[in-house]
């Protein structure tokens, strides 16, 4: 079996990598990081860690080398995991307070006797770079452009407007109805004026409706469960699925299968995934900005 890396630049389909679309993502937020740092403004996110998860550690290295890249500043809290619910609302509410802080990254999921819900709300809104608070997914149902979106949803279609791909008009077929992807996904789409369909778990004869799709979003976590009978030649694929089988990092698509028989694929890993941080890091410079008005 080939790696995504031996495939590069074989078979019909179009890779779409997301380091590219990362890279151009990075030079714009350098340039306006720099002008910033002119007008004395200092972009910087503050993590609150609670305990240390060897998930939670990954993802925040990922997030300090990510913003070492740019120029952001990284504050971590590292607080227990024992601490209450109103410690962690106290901590959250400084940070609301701290006109330093541009955004605010919580580390989940949450401790069990942590209602999630009620950390969210205590988040402020334009500080939410991460898209806990229902009042930003609630702003991108309005359309509201000072809502925050989730970096996924918006990853994806960032992607697919690097690679020049044309939204509006198309049928697109979402995978997924969850609340961090599949709904505000589905919005996203809307807003550019794609024709949207979303299925899930009970959807009858799956595969006739992706079938249909100019752009299919796969996000099921289920490893390698597309494969060709669910596309044809000018299917779109991204897929945002990350599962591990067999001790690798795989999508929801069968990519070695697929790859050589759609019009264009984002491969896992090294697609959609590689793309959500830089929409986090992209929320924050926006929030840095406001910051200035
Ligand atoms: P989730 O809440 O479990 O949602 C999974 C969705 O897939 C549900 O809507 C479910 O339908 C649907 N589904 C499951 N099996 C299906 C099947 N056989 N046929 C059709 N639909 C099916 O998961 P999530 O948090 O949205 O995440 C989904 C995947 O995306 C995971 O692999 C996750 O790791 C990945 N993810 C990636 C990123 C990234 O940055 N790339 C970010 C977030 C998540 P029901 O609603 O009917 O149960």
């Amino acid at each position: 079996m080939k790696t995504i890396k031996e495939r590069k630049g074989i078979g019909l389909s179009e890779i779409l990598y997301g380091k590219p679309v990362v890279e151009s993502i990075y030079a714009d937020l350098r340039e306006r990081i720099d002008r910033l740092k002119e007008k004395g403004v200092d972009p910087r996110i503050d993590a609150i860690r609670l305990g240390s998860r060897p998930d939670d550690m990954a993802y925040e290295r990922q997030v300090k080398n990510s913003c070492a890249k740019v120029g952001i500043s990284v504050t971590v809290h590292e607080l227990p995991d024992t601490i209450t619910q109103e410690a962690l609302i106290e901590t959250i509410d400084g940070l609301n307070d701290d006109s330093k802080v541009h955004g605010v990254l919580l580390f989940r999921p949450l401790p069990a006797h942590i209602d999630p819900e009620a950390v969210s709300q205590a988040l402020a809104p334009e500080k939410d770079i991460d898209c806990m608070n229902p009042k930003n997914l609630s702003g991108v149902l309005v359309n509201d452009p000072d809502a925050i979106p989730p970096c996924t949803p918006e990853a994806v279609i960032a992607t697919l407007k690097f690679y020049g791909k044309e939204i509006a008009g198309k049928n697109v077929v979402i995978v997924n109805r969850s609340l961090v992807l599949g709904k505000p996904l589905a919005l996203l789409f809307l807003n550019e004026n794609a024709t949207v369909t979303i299925c899930h778990s009970k959807t009858v004869d799956l595969s006739s409706v992706t079938k249909r799709a100019d752009i299919v979003v796969t996000g099921i976590g289920r490893a390698n469960f597309f494969g060709m009978d669910y596309f044809d030649e000018n299917t779109i694929i991204t897929d945002v699925g990350i599962n591990f089988s067999e001790g690798r990092l795989t999508g929801d698509v069968d990519f070695d299968a697929v790859s050589e028989h759609v019009r264009a694929i984002t491969p896992v890993p090294g697609g959609i995934g590689t793309v959500t941080t830089a929409m986090l890091l992209t929320h924050l410079v926006n929030s840095a900005e406001k910051s200035l008005f």
